[in-house]
C-alpha cells in the first residue's frame, strides 16, 4: 500500500504508520527527519518493546488500553504483536477483558474507532456509511443491548464490534482497512448509564417494534448501496431481535449471528473431539442445556443437524437436546415459550430445577449457557461423574466471573474425569499428577475462518452447511496429544493455519451450493492465500 501523507500526517495515520521503523532513506523522502529518534528498530525489536511495555502493567484494563492506544498508533505493530502473542494478548482485545472495556467505555473513551449511528441518524445512514474513508468487506453491528454475559451496555458495546475485528485480522488475516465496526445506538434501558452524566450514547429506552426493525433495514440496506459484497456479522443483540434479524436477513443478505451460529460450530467442534476421547457418537449423546438463550437454541440446532447427518428423522434428532431455562426444564406442558424454544419443547413431565433434570434425563453432555456463575456445582458435577466415566461439561458463559464452574472445580469434583471447556480462558490444572487443559470453546477458532471464506469467494448468503463445515475442519485440528490432556480445541498458536482450513472448506462449500460471487478458480487454497494479509511493513 502506497499513501500520500507525508512528516507528522503520515506519523498519526496508524494503518501506514511505522514509527521508529521507517528507515533513514524513508525518513528523508518522506520528511520525517527529525520526527523520529535517531536509531531505526526492525519490527521485531518493535515487538519486543511492545511486550515488554504490555506485561509491565499493572492490570488488565491497563493493557486493554495500552493496546487501543498502539492500535491507533500503528496497526502492524499492533497486529504482528497480537498474532505472535496471541494467546495472552486474547484475552485481553477480547473476553473477558473487553468486557471490562465495554462496562466503562464512556468513561475510558479515548480516540474513536469504527461508525456510530444512532436514531438521530435515521433517513440519513447511507450518507453517514460514505464517511468511511476506506472499502469495506466486514462489518461487525452490534446494538449493545446483551453484551457477553454483562447484558445492556447500550453505546459501549462497541467495544465488542472493535475486539471482534480485531480478532478477524489478527486470527485469519483479514485486512484490518476492509473491515468496519458498527454500533446502532437505539438507546438503552441500562439505569446506570441512563443516570451517568458522562454516558457517551443516547439517553433514552431502547427503541422497540417496527420501527427498531425499520432502522436497522436502513442500515443494511445503506451497507448493500455504499459498500456491496460487504458481510455483516451481528453481534450481541438482544434475544428479542437476534433471531428474528437473522431469520429476516439471512437469505436476502450476507450475513450471520456470531452468538447463534459461530457458537454453535465451535461448540460442535469441542463435542466432536470430547467423543473422540468417549469413544462415542453423536447420536449416543444426550446434551442438556442450561440457558436457552441465542447460544443455547444456536448450538442445539447444529447439534441437531448434526445428528440427523448420521441418519435419524429431525424429530428424533431434536430429542437429544434439552433445556433448562430460569423456569425449569423446556417441556411441551409450559406455557408461554418464546418462539425460539418451541421446537425443544418435548413430551416429559416438567422438572424445576438443574439437578432433577440431570437426575430424571441422566445426559452425557452439559452446556452451560446461562450466564449463572456457580450453576454447575459440586452436586452437578458428582452425579454426572456418576452418570458417565467422562462426563462432558461445557461451561460456556463469559466473562470468567459467569462460568457455570471452574476448570479447577470441574476436575476436582469429577476426580479428574471432565471434559471440560469454557467460554473465557482457564489456566491448565493438575489433578492427581496428571495435567489437564481445559479447551477455551471461543468463537474465535470459528468466525474469522468463515469471514475469510465468505469474503475470498464474494459469497452472497452464510449458509448452515459453511458453519457444520467449519466445525469439522477445526475438530480434525485438534491432535492425539490434545485428546491426551483432555483438550478439545488446538492450541490458540494454531488459530492462523486453522482458520486458513477453515476457509477453504467455507469456499469449497459456496462454490458446490452455488452462493460464490465469482467463477470457480482452479485452486481453493491458492483463492485464501491470495486474500489473507501479514502485518509485515511493506
Ligand atoms: P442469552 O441472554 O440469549 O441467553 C441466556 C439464557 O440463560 C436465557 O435463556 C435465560 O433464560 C437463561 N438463564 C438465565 N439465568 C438462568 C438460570 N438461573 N437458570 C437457567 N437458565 C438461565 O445469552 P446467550 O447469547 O445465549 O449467551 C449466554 C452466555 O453464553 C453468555 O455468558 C455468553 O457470553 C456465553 N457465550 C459463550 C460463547 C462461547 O463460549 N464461545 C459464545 C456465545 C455466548
Amino acid at each position: 500500500m502506497t499513501t500520500p501523507l507525508r512528516g507528522l500526517d503520515l506519523l498519526r495515520e496508524p494503518l501506514f504508520n511505522k514509527g521508529t521503523a521507517f528507515t533513514l532513506e524513508e525518513r528523508e523522502a518522506l520528511g520525517l527527519q527529525g520526527l523520529l529518534p535517531p536509531c531505526v528498530h526492525t519490527l521485531e525489536q518493535q515487538v519486543a518493546q511492545v511486550i515488554a511495555d504490555f506485561r509491565q502493567k499493572s492490570s488488565d484494563i491497563e493493557r486493554y488500553l495500552y493496546l487501543s492506544g498502539l492500535e491507533d498508533r500503528n496497526e502492524t505493530l499492533f497486529y504482528r504483536a497480537l498474532s505472535q502473542h496471541l494467546e495472552e494478548m486474547m484475552p485481553i482485545v477480547y473476553t473477558p477483558t473487553v468486557g471490562d472495556a465495554c462496562l466503562s467505555w464512556s468513561d475510558v473513551f479515548r480516540r474513536p474507532r469504527g461508525l456510530y449511528i444512532s436514531l438521530q441518524d435515521r433517513g440519513s445512514i447511507a450518507a453517514l456509511l460514505r464517511n468511511w474513508p476506506h472499502p469495506v468487506r466486514v462489518i461487525v453491528v452490534t446494538d449493545g443491548e446483551r453484551i457477553l454475559g454483562l447484558g445492556d451496555l447500550g453505546v459501549g458495546g462497541m467495544g465488542i464490534s472493535i475486539g471482534k475485528l480485531a480478532l478477524y485480522a489478527a486470527c485469519a488475516g483479514i485486512h484490518p482497512r476492509l473491515c468496519l465496526p458498527v454500533m446502532l445506538d437505539v438507546g438503552t434501558q441500562n439505569q446506570h448509564h441512563l443516570q451517568d452524566p458522562l454516558y457517551l450514547g443516547l439517553r433514552r429506552p431502547r427503541l422497540r417494534g417496527d420501527e427498531y426493525d425499520e432502522f436497522v433495514a436502513e442500515f443494511v440496506s445503506a451497507v448493500q448501496e455504499v459498500m456491496p459484497k460487504t458481510l455483516i456479522q451481528f453481534e450481541d443483540f438482544g434475544n428479542l431481535n437476534a433471531f428474528r434479524l437473522l431469520d429476516h436477513w439471512r437469505q436476502r443478505v450476507c450475513t450471520f449471528n456470531d452468538d447463534i451460529q459461530g457458537t454453535a460450530a465451535v461448540t460442535l467442534a469441542g463435542l466432536l473431539s470430547a467423543l473422540r476421547i468417549t469413544n462415542q457418537t453423536l447420536a449416543q449423546q444426550r446434551i442438556l442445556f442450561l440457558g436457552a438463550g441465542e447460544a443455547g437454541v444456536g448450538i442445539g440446532d447444529l447439534m441437531v443437524s448434526a445428528i440427523a447427518d448420521q441418519g435419524l428423522p429431525l424429530e428424533e434428532a431434536r430429542r437429544h437436546c434439552w433445556f433448562v431455562d430460569t423456569q425449569g426444564l423446556i417441556v411441551q406442558s409450559r406455557s408461554g415459550l418464546a418462539d425460539h424454544k418451541l421446537r425443544y419443547a418435548h413430551d416429559h413431565p416438567p422438572c424445576t430445577t438443574f439437578l432433577e433434570a440431570i437426575e430424571r434425563l441422566k445426559p452425557t453432555t452439559l452446556i452451560g449457557v446461562s450466564t449463572m456463575p456457580g450453576s454447575f456445582n459440586q452436586a452437578v458435577v458428582e452425579r454426572m461423574s456418576q452418570l458417565n466415566e467422562r462426563p462432558i461439561l461445557f461451561a460456556l458463559s463469559n466473562p470468567t466471573s459467569k462460568a457455570e464452574c471452574t476448570a479447577q472445580d470441574a476436575y476436582r469434583w469429577s476426580r479428574g474425569k471432565a471434559i471440560y471447556s469454557s467460554g473465557s480462558p482457564f489456566p491448565p490444572c493438575q489433578f492427581e499428577g496428571k495435567k489437564l487443559v481445559p479447551g477455551q470453546g471461543n468463537n474465535a477458532y470459528i468466525f474469522p475462518g468463515v469471514g475469510l471464506g465468505v469474503t475470498a469467494c464474494e459469497a452472497r448468503h452464510v449458509s448452515d452447511k459453511m458453519f457444520s463445515e467449519a466445525a469439522r475442519v477445526l475438530a480434525s485440528c485438534v491432535t492425539q496429544d490434545d485428546l491426551e490432556v483432555s483438550r478439545v480445541y488446538p492450541a490458540l498458536s494454531q488459530i492462523r493455519p486453522v482458520s486458513e482450513l477453515i476457509a477453504v472448506a467455507v469456499a469449497r462449500v459456496a462454490f458446490e451450493e452455488g452462493l460464490a460471487g465469482i467463477p470457480q478458480p482452479s485452486s481453493l487454497e491458492d483463492l485464501v492465500k491470495s486474500t489473507i494479509w501479514k502485518p509485515e511493513y511493506s
